[in-house]
């Protein structure tokens, strides 16, 4: 078995191929990508998948979400950050069930399979109940069980989350596409203590850290005082320095700032819709690309980004910067597809996974169709995929070589079941 995907236009965001290559066939063997050239020859018993005129390029990779908040969708508008959380959501967050996290995890997963996006970078609580939901679909799944001092018992976390890891690390339950890391909430909510155990698991189990960081001036006046330093940057270079830690958000960080994190081993996962809506202000992103610090891009989570789609954050990533810097040169269109394919790949410890299409890499693929009117006729094909196409366009998605969806359906969920049962637990604890 296997599938050929044939006379595709390829999008392979490879630096070894070209840009853009027309009538391309990929043959997928079990989960990997074998050939990639013209008119190859179909094997016995593949499925062949005619992909003419339509594009195939690597599956989206959401380098920051929150998958269990899909059911806080729509409950922001008229709150600030710190009093969302603490007046709204984390009052609402204390009465979810494990089977709570499993049916928001669910429609989650669906949303991004449906929109193209093949991994995310999960942190929550109860992750072993979005761990099942990702096997139902199919999707990979980085994740974590966020740690806090705000709680009373910040060593109960530490202690789920290295359980965790020793669970699942490395496809340890039998599902391989689960992937972990440790993650902080922030360094506001977090001390040095706790930090310091935190970088001690990492290190033990080699995984990266991932937390919120500098996402609102509130949040920097408070890690300057939580830990008495000048810079939250000086908390990363003097417990960070030697571990890969994803930073969601970088938004309130100066330029001088943004020249000591080039140094760090840090990827920052840009968050344009939910900084958008959150109020919090617009990140220095062409300036820390110019710089060579690894960016990538994530939704967060529904609540304050609203949905899952990588193309909203790509064209909202895109347009911020023009306009904010009043530079239209800034962004180019190809480099913000890097940030939502290999450039995540990179900010996870993928890209020898996923993150391309090329030959020996896992087939996590998406083809997306063009032939709406809002995407004709196609100019700069890159530039029609970041400001014109949307979710909608991509017509199948698959992950580890097999199709988890084909024109819209999506195996593995009930969708109307799932719906109901998401309004109803938001329902119940509101
Ligand atoms: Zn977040």
């Amino acid at each position: 078995m296997g599938i050929l995907i044939k006379n595709c236009n390829l999008i392979s965001m490879a630096e070894s191929r070209e840009k853009y290559e027309p009538g391309m066939d990929i043959l997928v063997e079990d989960k990997t990508i074998t050939k990639i050239g013209k008119n190859l020859t179909t094997p016995e018993n593949a499925e062949v998948i005619d992909a003419a005129g339509k594009i195939v390029m690597p599956g989206f990779i959401n380098t920051h979400s929150h998958i269990a908040m899909s059911i806080f969708r729509e409950t922001l508008d008229g709150y600030s950050l710190q009093d969302w959380l603490e007046k709204k959501i984390w009052p609402m967050e204390d009465k979810l069930t494990p089977e709570d996290i499993h049916d928001a995890s669910l429609l989650s997963f669906v949303e991004m399979v449906k929109t193209g996006t093949v991994m995310a970078n999960d942190q929550y609580f109860l992750p072993e109940n979005s761990i099942r939901a990702a096997g139902l679909i199919g999707v990979r799944l980085m994740t974590t069980r966020t740690v806090f001092d705000l709680s009373n018992n910040p060593d109960k976390m530490l202690a789920e989350q290295e359980e965790l890891i020793k669970k699942y690390y490395k496809g340890r339950c039998g599902y391989e596409k689960i992937y972990l890391n440790v993650g902080i909430h922030g360094l506001y909510t977090t001390g040095k203590d706790t930090v310091e155990k935190v970088v001690a698991i990492a290190k033990k189990y080699d995984v990266p850290v991932h937390m919120h960081f500098c996402e609102n001036e509130q949040e920097v006046k408070d890690i300057k005082k939580n830990y008495g330093v000048e810079s939250p940057v000086d908390v990363l270079e003097k417990y960070f320095s030697d571990v890969h830690t994803i930073l969601a958000h970088v938004v309130k960080v100066s330029d001088e700032e943004i020249d000591r994190l080039a140094k760090l081993n840090v990827s920052v996962a840009h968050c344009p819709v939910s900084n958008m809506r959150l109020g919090c202000g617009i990140a220095k992103i062409q300036q820390m690309l110019d710089k060579g610090i690894n960016v990538s891009l994530g939704t967060d989570g529904q609540g304050s980004g609203s949905n899952l789609d990588m193309f909203d954050s790509m064209k909202f990533a895109a347009l911020l910067q023009k306009g904010e810097f009043e530079n239209a040169g800034y962004m180019d269109s190809y480099e913000v597809l890097k940030m939502a394919t290999i450039n995540g790949a990179k900010a996870l410890g993928v890209a020898d996974e996923i993150g391309s299409v090329e030959e020996g890499k896992s087939a996590d693929i998406i083809i997306v169709d063009l032939s709406t009117p809002v995407c004709q006729p196609v100019g700069n094909v890159f530039s029609d995929l970041v400001y014109n196409a949307k979710g909608s366009n991509v017509c199948m998605t698959i992950i580890n070589g097999k199709v988890v969806m084909r024109d819209g359906v999506v195996e593995g969920c009930v969708l109307k079941t799932n719906y109901k049962k998401c309004a109803d637990i938001i329902a119940r604890i509101s």
